[in-house]
């Protein structure tokens, strides 16, 4: 990664500490990072920053990220899709606004408006290719690196009331961090760096209690998740000669399997394992869209894939989008589009 530049780290500081009111937002439907990054900001702000403090989401973190949220956070939360006018208030009430884990402000969807329209000091601290960074007013972007929890990491240990020592550090903030961390390189098995390691290193250090991620995020699942994975696995599944793993996931079988958000979490990456699958697509049918997620081995790019044919983007081997078609037209989509994706010329 690139260094820290310290000037940024002096406005950040400043701005922090000159803040009133002071949002944290993320990305729609929160996952692991988006949830570790927004906590670790709230907590390391309430300990070392006077401002009144909001978390603004567009939708609740997954419920196995729960455990991350205590009680002084869960009354600073505030969601739009339980409470649009509250929301709509702290934006336009905030002079300050800490974006993390997403590079542009629709991924925020139904607070992405609200973003724009205010006047606040807007802060971005993410790790996705393609920042649009004209939004905001300081930009803390770094590819290079696991998660945005290991980026604002970096940063908060770069901060005065840190110095260097993770001890400084809310044992909270230092367990949202270390989750972020964990769920976004899938626990150690993608994107990891050196930078990775000491994070994780130097946190255990500071007293992170590990085993409890671990066991909050991957031994609380239910009895139906494993069954719903199964019969994905066996009858979902469908390989082509070109290298591409499929699965569709409509919302009958999400409702008989009476899955939550965030259960499918991981399902993904699983047909990688297979020795001629390049590309992994997981189309889920949602109440307004079919939300894709893909993953690839190197060489392949699912980030290239999601900008091209499913309206999104993310990483290199870790992308996102959408389809606005009826669930029973993916199929044909997913054949003519990744085929040609495929057989393109750089790929
Ligand atoms: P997931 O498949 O886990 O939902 O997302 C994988 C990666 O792609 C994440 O880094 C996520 O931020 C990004 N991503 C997911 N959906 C979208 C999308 O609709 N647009 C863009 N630009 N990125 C996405
Ligand atoms: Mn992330």
């Amino acid at each position: 990664m690139k260094a820290i530049n310290a000037s940024d780290i002096d406005r950040l500081n400043q701005a922090l500490l000159e803040s009133s009111k002071t949002a944290i937002v993320t990305h729609a439907k929160p996952d692991g990072d988006a949830a570790g990054s927004s906590t670790a900001m709230y907590y390391f702000l309430k300990a070392y920053a006077g401002a009144d403090l909001k978390i603004v989401l567009n939708d609740r973190y997954q419920h196995v990220l729960e455990f991350l949220v205590d009680s002084e956070a869960a009354e600073d939360m505030l969601v739009y899709s339980e409470d649009p006018d509250a929301v709509s208030k702290a934006i336009e009430d905030s002079d300050t606004i800490i974006c993390l884990d997403f590079n542009a402000f629709h991924r925020t969807d139904k607070l992405s408006t609200l973003l724009e329209a205010s006047s606040a000091t807007k802060i971005l601290i993410d790790h996705h290719l393609f920042p649009d960074v004209e939004q905001f007013d300081i930009v803390f972007s770094e590819t290079e690196i696991s998660s945005a929890s290991e980026l604002l990491y970096q940063i908060l240990m770069k901060m005065p009331q840190i110095q260097e020592d993770a001890k400084r550090l809310p044992l909270t903030a230092a367990t949202s961090l270390m989750t972020g961390m964990t769920t976004d390189t899938n626990n150690f098995a993608n994107s990891v760096f050196p930078s990775t390691l000491a994070m994780a290193s130097t946190l255990l250090e500071a007293g992170v209690d590990r085993d409890n991620i671990l066991s909050q995020l991957f031994n609380q699942h239910s009895e139906n998740r494993l069954r719903l994975m199964g019969h994905m696995m066996k009858d979902l599944l469908t390989i082509t000669e070109d290298g591409a793993a499929y699965m569709i996931l409509d919302l009958k079988t999400q409702k008989e399997y009476d899955i939550r958000e965030g259960d499918t979490e991981g399902f993904v990456n699983m047909p990688l394992s297979i020795a001629n699958v390049r590309i992994s697509l997981l189309l889920k049918e949602d109440t307004d869209r079919i939300r894709v997620s893909i993953r690839s081995k190197k060489g392949t790019s699912a980030n290239r894939c999601a900008r091209l044919h499913f309206n999104g983007g993310g990483h290199e081997n870790a992308a996102g989008g959408r389809l606005d078609i009826p669930v029973q037209d993916v199929e044909e989509y997913i054949i003519t589009h990744v085929h040609s994706y495929l057989t393109e010329d750089e790929n």
